[in-house]
């Protein structure tokens, strides 16, 4: 196989190694700067990112003295309604994003001071978190469990679907897109069902990608955005090697039956749930009714293990739909569609790493997204495509930069 570093229309030809939810966001930003994308990857789509719930919670996921992450996932938060709208129009279909906001639930009165700590952390950052009665949490929710033990709002967490997602930025990477639309923009995306075994600089500059079927491919740039493939791509990861882990989800798909919903309801719960039950976490992700891919679903997860057991872990199963069901009764009818479980590429602060390894080189890492790729993405695709391109960063956007620092 063979790529000219340039196109026939002078258009930069970028190689994206690694087509996740990061890669392929990435993948898109680059395209609308000009870039005529090419994403390696055997299965995009496929890894962690398959597996996500998808909550957009830097409120509910803040956890004391991770204030360069917060900075980092308030400031992809922000991005969120922009970058989907901007994409929805490439792509003609829905992203998958939705403001259903989040509910923090205590579900016993042993639970109560865990979770008022973690409020009390939120709300001395200025989050907006703000208890609510029963009575109101009946009128939101009626399907929850009465007796609940205490119940915060958070009007600000959303959530976005990533297989859908997934769906709609493939899409727009490869539409035909109007000038008048998206001036500038590169060639319709090309797609190299392949595993990089090696990146290598060649003399003239450009970067040669060596797949495992020993051909290989040059491009003028690169993004290298593998998750935790990152250490199985000769060149770099011996030279620049990251503290990258496995940290395995087991995470299950619902779905509503239909003789759940009284007349007129299309689903039982509206807000994300985020529970603390008896001392473990457990949260519930309902999906639109009109959800393009798991209509009438509800997300419930995750474990976090670090077993080095990539299969199911049958008790985290167990634990997680017994805690869903002590919070959302309901959960008990509902039809079961999935289980699965993937790895997320762990990190020993939970940061990122995003940055230039060798000054010079029109290369760009960007992994180890741990348990907040979803919600990073759309800062870590514009963060990525303006490094490739050399930009000059603004103050703040250097300072993100500088959070994701590639560093041991
Ligand atoms: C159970 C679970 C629940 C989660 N829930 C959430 C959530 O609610 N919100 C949130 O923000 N985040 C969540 N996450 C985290 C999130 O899924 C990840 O941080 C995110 O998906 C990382 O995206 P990525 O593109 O970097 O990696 P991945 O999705 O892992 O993609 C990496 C891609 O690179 C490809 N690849 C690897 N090696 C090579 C190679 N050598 N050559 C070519 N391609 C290669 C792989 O095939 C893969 O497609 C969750 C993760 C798990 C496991």
């Amino acid at each position: 196989m063979a790529h000219s570093v340039a196109s026939q229309s002078g258009e930069l030809n970028t190689a994206v190694i690694g087509g996740g939810i990061v890669g392929l966001l990435t993948a898109w930003q680059l395209r609308l700067t000009g870039h005529t994308v090419t994403i390696v990857d055997p299965e995009p789509g496929a890894q962690a990112s398959y597996a996500a719930a998808g909550m957009l919670a830097p409120i509910s996921e803040v956890q004391y003295g991770q204030q360069q992450l917060w900075d980092l996932m308030t400031a992809s938060r922000a991005e969120y309604p922009e970058f989907m709208s901007v994409l929805e129009r490439a792509a003609n279909t829905s992203s998958g994003y939705r403001e259903n906001g989040t509910l923090l639930v205590a579900a016993d009165p042993g639970d109560r001071a865990a979770v008022a700590d973690l409020v009390t952390v939120q709300q001395a950052q200025g989050m907006d978190v703000s208890p609510l009665t029963s009575s109101a949490l009946r009128r939101r929710e009626p399907a929850l469990r009465p007796g609940l033990a205490k119940t915060w709002d958070v009007p600000g967490d959303h959530q976005v679907n990533p297989r859908q997602l997934i769906r709609c930025v493939t899409q727009a990477l490869e539409a035909e897109l109007a000038e008048a639309d998206f001036p500038g923009a590169g060639q319709p995306a090309t797609w190299v069902a392949r595993r990089a075994a090696g990146v290598e600089r060649n003399g003239d500059g450009s970067l040669r990608v060596e797949y495992d079927d020993a051909a290989s491919a040059d491009f003028a740039q690169a993004l290298v955005v593998p998750g935790l493939g990152y250490e199985h791509i000769a060149g770099l990861p011996q030279r620049h090697p990251l503290n990258l882990r496995p940290v395995y989800g087991d995470v299950i798909r619902l779905r509503v039956g239909r003789d759940q919903l009284g007349p007129g309801e299309d689903r039982l719960i509206s807000a994300t749930v985020r529970a603390r039950v008896g001392g473990r976490s457990v949260y519930l992700v309902p999906r639109a009714s009109d959800d393009p891919l798991e209509p009438g679903g509800v997300v419930v997860g995750a474990s976090s293990r670090e077993d080095g057991m990539p299969g199911t872990h049958a008790g985290s199963v167990a634990e997680l739909l017994e805690d869903a069901a002590a919070v959302l009764p309901g959960v008990r009818e509902m039809e079961l569609m999935e289980i699965t479980t993937r790895a997320r590429p762990g990190t020993p602060d939970d940061r990122p790493y995003l940055g230039v390894p060798e000054a010079g080189t029109s290369l760009v890492v960007s992994t180890g997204f741990h348990r907040h790729g979803v919600l990073l993405a759309p800062l870590a695709a514009r963060l990525g495509a303006a490094l490739l391109n050399g930009e000059q960063l603004t103050a703040r956007d250097a300072q993100l930069v500088q959070a994701c620092a590639l560093r041991r």
